[in-house]
């Protein structure tokens, strides 16, 4: 017998707490399966695997009194607060279903209880469900032992706004423009059906879907078999990884960080959006990784993808390899390039080819508005005359000194426009600068034109700070990023000389 529970609204962190418990105990054999409905008081509800100060905007949050948590479960972060209905179903882990399908299974679920208030709920995967292509609910699952937990969360009403701001997201969507567009992008119940159903209808639509699914019979339990008497979190929320390599999966984002010293790995970490079990597969990776001479890495993490079965939903052990294989591009570009460990870290490389060859063949350098002052008159438009007031001179001075085509790119599509022209004319390779949100964020502009390229992050105050967000996307941004001349020379110098 399951038992079915309305926890009603409570801090985030105890939420989750309570869902780690009870998974815990239940993979002792010491609770019986669980459905609980839950709402939350404003949290950011970071995936299992993911790196806060990444995907968080961690001032916003503590200045505006939301707490930060970590799931038990994998995927990308959430805003929660009162106006989103959450549930949790622990249960044995189906034996038959992958990870993927069990998403599925319980997002689908989720569909058929919604249609009793005549909604049509379409599945997306890997874990979204949407109604005409906006999203209305998720779903994320963490394991243990033998024991699974599904966490989904339903929106009622929607905050775009804290939503946005809490969440580390491109700056543009702060704007009015990108708010209304970030709006049309979910689908809240209340909007759908004008009036929400009382809390106790839209349970029992639900429960009754999910306990057909999953074969469960449930009895309503009033109070928690146990006391949750304290509850910190498991898993550290703060540690910016610096110097990390992106891969992008299919299911999300993976990042992988490399601290080396004389040509040994020192640590390796992972870290993403990603869902799949067992849990501890991206530490236990790392943790193999450790100590070994960098020439090791690779065989050694193919090595433990062989020997560890991993279950991801659109996340396979080969994408972790090709995220280690990106570190380790970037670690011997700096060596190549007799770069230090800081601007090492500041390079972002794209696509296959080793950095010197792209170096090697670039035609194009790439310059980013934000590091010109305030008060020059190039400052939205392309071009400088080299004043010398700031680095951005440095920059044209270096590519036009190498015969090279210099823009500044003065909005996100601008850059998919230059982009996409330099595909028509064939360009080979490009440097560029930018800062590293709005790489990792911005992937798919560099992944569209498949051009290869060595990028370098940028210093300073950059416009993924809040305050300044809603300014930037309006033209009025007056923080000023500064780039690295001196990385930018040292990387220039393998860019060979080309005529007029
Ligand atoms: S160097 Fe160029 S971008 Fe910088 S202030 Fe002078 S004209 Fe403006
Ligand atoms: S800080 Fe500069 S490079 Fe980064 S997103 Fe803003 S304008 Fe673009």
């Amino acid at each position: 017998m399951a038992s079915i529970i309305d926890s009603g609204l409570r801090r985030g962190s105890w939420n989750l707490a309570l869902d780690r418990e009870w998974l815990r105990r239940h993979a002792a054999g010491e609770a019986p399966d669980l459905l609980r409905f839950h709402r939350s008081l404003p949290t950011a509800s970071l995936g299992r695997h993911q790196d806060a100060s990444r995907e968080l905007r961690l001032g916003y949050c503590r200045d505006q009194g939301i707490e930060v948590a970590r799931r038990p479960s994998g995927g990308g972060a959430l805003y929660l607060d009162s106006a989103q209905q959450a549930f949790s179903l622990i249960l044995p882990s189906p034996a038959d279903l992958t990870l993927a399908e069990v998403l599925e299974k319980t997002a689908r679920a989720v569909a058929r209880g919604l249609r009793s208030f005549g909604l049509d709920a379409r599945f997306k995967a890997p874990n979204d469900l949407e109604v005409d292509g906006r999203k209305l609910a998720s779903v994320f699952a963490a394991g243990e032992g033998g024991s699974l937990l599904l966490h989904g969360t339903l929106l009622l009403d929607v905050d775009v706004r804290t939503m946005l701001e809490a969440l580390r997201v491109p700056t543009e969507k702060l704007s009015p423009d990108g708010l209304a567009a970030a709006k049309d992008r979910f689908a809240p119940l209340g909007d759908l059906l004008g009036e929400l159903p009382p809390a106790r209808e839209l349970h029992a639509a639900l429960a009754v879907k999910l306990a057909k699914a999953f074969d469960l019979d449930l009895a309503s339990t009033l109070t928690l078999p146990f006391e949750l008497a304290d509850h910190p979190a498991p898993f550290p929320v703060e540690g910016r990884a610096a110097g990390e390599a992106l891969w992008k999966a299919p299911g999300g984002h993976l990042y992988c960080r490399l601290e080396t010293a004389g040509g040994q790995c020192l640590r390796a970490a992972f870290s993403g959006d990603l869902q799949f079990r067992p849990a501890g597969w991206l530490e236990g990776l790392g943790a193999h990784l450790g100590g070994r001479p960098l020439e090791a890495l690779e065989p050694a993490a193919a090595d433990y993808c062989a020997r560890h079965p991993l279950d991801g939903a659109g996340f396979t052990a080969a994408d972790a390899e090709e995220a280690l294989k990106q570190a380790l591009r970037q670690h011997a570009a700096g060596l190549a390039m007799a770069l230090t460990a800081e601007e090492t870290a500041a390079l972002m490389l794209f696509g296959d080819a080793a950095p010197r060859d792209t170096l090697a063949k670039a035609s194009v350098m790439l310059v980013p508005y934000c590091a010109k002052p305030a008060w020059c008159s190039f400052r939205h438009q392309d071009g400088c005359s080299e004043c010398g007031k700031c680095e951005v001179g440095d920059a044209y001075s270096l590519g036009r000194e190498r015969g090279m085509r210099v823009t500044t790119i003065t909005n996100y599509e601008q850059l998919e426009s230059t982009l996409a022209a330099m595909k028509t004319q064939k360009v080979e390779g490009y440097v560029g600068m930018c800062c590293g949100q709005f790489f990792l964020k911005r992937h798919r502009a560099f992944q569209g034109a498949g051009i290869p390229a060595v990028l370098m992050d940028i210093r300073g105050a950059n416009c993924y700070e809040l305050k300044q967000e809603s300014n930037a996307y309006a033209g009025k941004f007056q923080a000023e990023a500064k780039l690295d001349a001196e990385l930018l020379r040292k990387v220039v110098k393998f860019i060979p000389p080309r005529g007029p």
